[in-house]
């Protein structure tokens, strides 16, 4: 009998998960409730190489999840569910606030290019050269290999790929149990005994483990953007911007650019849009492309992240449970990060094996007995 996976969750960590396990023909239960969900209303820049962070766990994922983009792109196309615009590299310009982080950016693109290749060409360049908008006086550094995913549309492809390859999606809320080891998902229509399960439920991982009593140390973080429209940009191929504030710049296809995302710690699941918020990014945005605070706003996105009280990345085995993982917490870089952590949970379920330490990601420090 083939192994039957369960996965509580299908952003993009579950249904990565989901889609690599259903290819590999195993019998998949991927349940997806999808309210807030974080994939979908994310700005979707990839570019990890240079953030102020300091934690190598974190980076490890986040590095290898940009080299990961890659073969997971490939992968898909392969199958026939990529159409080529859902991942795109057209670079990254990141605006710093001294002259000193630019000449640290070229230093540290040489050390970080040997385990790194994607990173490309990184250069201090003139904004205005690479994206039109910005003021002519704006230094950036320019990082080649910058991209870009649409999460939404990854999610799509994903669930068309994940449901081609015979596995099961059910869009509804659910729980599970375990009883003598047998573990069960329940939902409104189905009960499903599983062999083994990912809890990849996002900002919502507290309430699936509360009822087998644990206490879990994710938060959920609001999430704003929007998105202007203007027929005469031909942006398509522009690069992301990465200004010191949160209003990043993400041209979108032909004609669409966003701008986004807050911040919100005090919110907790709430997913009204706020105007003085987005308010907000329009005057950060306006210091450095005053042009883009002409256009109305014509779509707007709210979502949930999910972040730890430390801000690690939450990734493994329950304690005392069998055959019972978990992946959250991944906070404002979780689409860099997410299709990997996906990806190595599938490989440890086929092969025993995966690239992710489990030493570095001490999960009880963030799931304990309450
Ligand atoms: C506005 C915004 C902008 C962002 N920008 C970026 C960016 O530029 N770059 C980047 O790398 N990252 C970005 N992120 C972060 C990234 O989107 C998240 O870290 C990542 O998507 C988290 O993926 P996930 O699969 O862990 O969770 P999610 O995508 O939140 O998916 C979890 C899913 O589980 C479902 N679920 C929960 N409980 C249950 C249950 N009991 N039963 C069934 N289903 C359940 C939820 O409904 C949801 O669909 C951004 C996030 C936001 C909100």
């Amino acid at each position: 009998m083939k192994e039957r996976i369960g996965i509580i969750g299908g952003g993009i960590v579950g249904s990565t998960a989901a889609y690599y396990l259903s290819r590999a023909g195993y019998d998949v239960f991927l349940f997806d409730e999808g309210t807030g969900q974080a994939t979908k209303a994310a700005a979707g820049i990839i570019n990890p190489w240079f953030s102020l962070r300091r934690n190598k766990p974190w980076y490890f994922l986040v590095s290898e999840g940009a080299e990961f983009y890659r073969k997971f792109m490939a992968d898909l196309e392969k199958d026939g569910f990529n159409d080529g615009h859902i991942f795109q590299v057209d670079g990254a310009l990141m605006i710093r606030r001294s002259d000193k982080r630019y000449l640290k950016d070229l230093a540290q693109a040489e050390e970080k290019r040997a385990n790194s290749p994607s990173i490309g060409e990184v250069a201090t360049v003139q904004g205005h050269d690479h994206l039109p908008l910005l003021n002519k006086d704006i230094q950036a550094t320019y990082v080649e290999g910058g991209g870009r995913v649409d999460g939404e549309a990854l999610i799509t492809s994903l669930h068309a790929a994940i449901k081609h390859f015979g596995g099961e999606i059910i869009y509804e809320k659910a729980q599970f149990e375990i009883n003598d080891s047998i573990v069960t998902i329940k939902s409104d229509s189905i009960k499903q005994q599983v062999d083994c399960l990912l809890l990849s439920a996002g900002a919502w991982l507290p309430e699936l483990l509360a009822p087998h009593g644990y206490e879990t140390d994710i938060r959920p973080q609001k999430g704003q953007l929007y998105y202007l429209k203007n027929e005469a940009w031909e942006n398509k191929h522009w690069p992301v911007v990465m200004p010191p504030g949160t209003a990043d710049i993400i041209p979108f296809n032909n004609g669409t650019i966003i701008i986004g995302a807050t911040h919100e710690d005090d919110q907790g699941y709430d997913l009204t849009i706020e105007k003085d918020k987005l308010q907000q990014l329009t005057e950060e945005v306006s210091q450095i492309a005053p042009e883009l605070s002409n256009y109305s706003i014509y779509k707007t996105k709210v979502g949930t992240r999910a972040h730890t009280s430390n801000f690690d990345i939450l990734a493994g085995k329950i304690p005392d449970m069998e055959n019972v993982w978990a992946v959250s917490g991944l906070g404002s870089s979780g689409l860099t990060s997410g299709p990997y952590l996906g990806y190595q949970w599938s490989e440890l379920i086929q092969n025993g094996i995966s690239t992710i330490d489990a030493s570095s990601f001490p999960i009880e420090d963030h799931i304990s007995r309450k």
